[in-house]
């Protein structure tokens, strides 16, 4: 087991061959099924005539960062496929990750400068892929954007939470590289509260995009919870991230030699299984507090909606023990301060609610305790404190639909306004589309820029009032080959 990551490139023919499946059918509702409304009929059809250079194009035309979703994204588009209803679906997300793949490796991603800069500026916080969504298209609209990440490296999650295994860090720095040439500013080590207060950076720019995430784990605050040898998954997650990266992290966190135990069935979960194991390990138990996920789709969850079933990732069939309704209710200590076990139970339903069924205890070894129980929302003090926006019940920063905050010109998007999510959902919240009812639009297919308008009127809310035209791309990917010099036309050249 290394560090490389687990998938593998699909054999061509077998690839022509799934996107071939593709039925074309009249209303496909694996547009709707993805947040992105990606046109997949169109880029399988690309595929299947080995048109990969158009095929990307049109992938480019919803989705800034089709190599991160191609890899990661749980695909709700097959669960919505037509051909799901009596046979397997088409594998999308596999004909996805390979025209992107292909694309890069024939040199088909080029940068896409802006014509024109308008003048206008606009600070994005936060480098995940909300924030790299919304970087792009602003800098694509001729607006000029800066970049503001806390940590050492850009890329948020992408960066210092998904490990190597599930996707190799090249796949975000070329995508940095390419956006860098098309004049977006990266900030890294610069975290906006503390470095730089929010009203100044709010001061200085006219537009400020809050894209920082929901950082904020959930707790098990039982007895035991402060023994050495307990940490939060992320703590755990982003040292290997930076050991993989050629850092030196000194004490650092590992598993080898471990029993180790993940409290949390979730994606994090699961890439906290891949780590221990790749770390030597002696045992990985994961617990979840609910019942085991059913193996086919529930009845009430019918097609085309995306079912909660029993997943299985890479990291699961890689070993370790999966154990159901399991309520952890202790930790229990050696007497030296460090964690030696958990007190389980057996989780009972009573009213709805998950308790402990007494009577029904037993012992889990453990001397290295991973808690991935999901997060609570975003960090909220300084924002509420420095800019005074409110939150939502749920710990997200509040805003409209529009992605605006209750303070002029501050607009939130990605994980902080909506809660943990997805990076698909990031993406498309960064770069908003317009409704899905023109995305989805089979009448005009062989449109080049169905999304364009209101693409552009989106990032261009963000520059406040610009009274300059902007010659904005009008594609994700845009569609506008430009020289420098153009570009900086008639423009103030402004230093961030
Ligand atoms: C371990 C893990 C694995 C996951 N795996 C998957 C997966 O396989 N597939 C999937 O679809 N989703 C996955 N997710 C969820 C997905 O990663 C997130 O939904 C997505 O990254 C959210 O993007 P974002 O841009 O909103 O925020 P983030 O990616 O969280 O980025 C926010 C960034 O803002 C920075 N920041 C915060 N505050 C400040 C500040 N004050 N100043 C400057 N910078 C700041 C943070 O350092 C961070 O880099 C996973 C999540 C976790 C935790
Ligand atoms: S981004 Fe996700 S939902 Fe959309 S086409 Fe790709 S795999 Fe499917």
């Amino acid at each position: 087991m290394d560090w490389k990551e687990v998938y593998e490139q699909q054999d061509p023919a077998q690839l022509r061959r799934q996107a071939g499946r593709c039925m074309d059918c009249g209303v496909p509702f694996c547009h709707h099924g993805c947040p992105l409304g990606n046109l997949i009929p169109e880029w399988n059809d690309l595929t299947w005539r080995n048109e990969g250079r158009a095929a990307i194009e049109r992938l480019h035309a919803t989705n800034n960062f089709p190599e991160f979703t191609g890899r990661l994204c749980p695909a709700p588009c097959e669960s919505s496929c037509v051909l799901g209803i009596n046979q397997p679906a088409v594998t999308i997300k596999q004909v996805e990750v390979s025209i992107i793949d292909q694309a890069w490796a024939n040199g088909w991603v080029a940068p896409h400068p802006p014509e024109r800069l308008t003048g206008k500026t606009v600070a994005v916080v936060g480098s995940g892929p909300a924030g790299l969504a919304a970087a792009q298209q602003l800098t694509r609209a001729g607006h000029t954007v800066a970049v503001y990440e806390r940590d050492d490296r850009i890329g948020g999650l992408l960066r210092y939470g998904i490990p190597d295994f599930k996707m190799e860090k090249k796949q975000v720095e070329q995508r940095l590289n390419q956006m860098q040439a098309e004049g977006t500013r990266f900030r890294a080590g610069v975290e906006i509260g503390v470095d730089i207060s929010w009203s100044e950076l709010r001061s200085r720019y006219d537009a400020v995009v809050i894209a920082t995430g929901a950082t904020v784990p959930r707790d098990i605050p039982i007895p035991g919870r402060d023994l050495l040898g307990i940490h939060f998954a992320m703590d755990y997650l982003v040292q290997q991230n930076k050991v993989g990266a050629g850092d030196v992290v000194p004490q650092q966190l590992t598993a080898e030699g471990k029993h180790v135990v993940v409290i949390g069935g979730g994606d994090t979960g699961a890439d906290c299984i891949g780590t221990a194991h790749r770390q030597g390990a002696l045992t990985v138990t994961n617990l979840a507090i609910g019942y085991q996920p059913p193996s086919d789709r529930p009845e009430d969850q019918p097609w085309p909606m995306m079912p909660q079933i029993f997943e299985v990732s890479s990291a699961h069939e890689e070993g370790g023990e999966r154990q159901y309704l399991a309520s952890t209710v202790e930790f229990l200590g050696n007497g030296a301060g460090e964690v030696r076990a958990l007190r389980v139970a057996e989780t009972e339903y009573v009213d709805g609610r998950r308790v402990p069924k007494s009577g029904t205890e037993r012992e889990i070894p453990a001397d290295l305790v991973l808690i991935a129980m999901g997060f609570t929302g975003a960090e909220r003090d300084a924002l509420e404190g420095q800019l005074g926006l409110p939150f939502t019940p749920r710990g997200d920063v509040a805003r409209d639909e529009d992605y605006a905050s209750n303070q002029p010109g501050v607009f939130v998007t990605g994980d902080a306004g909506r809660g943990q999510s997805l990076i698909v959902w990031a993406i498309a919240e960064g770069a908003p589309r317009p409704p899905r009812s023109i995305a989805t639009s089979r009448a005009r297919p062989s449109c080049r820029a169905p999304f364009g308008r209101a693409t552009v009127r989106s990032a261009s809310r963000l520059a406040l009032h610009s009274h300059t035209t902007t010659t904005a791309t009008t594609t994700t990917e845009g569609s506008h080959e430009t020289s420098q010099d153009r570009r900086h036309s008639g423009a103030r050249h402004l230093e961030l």
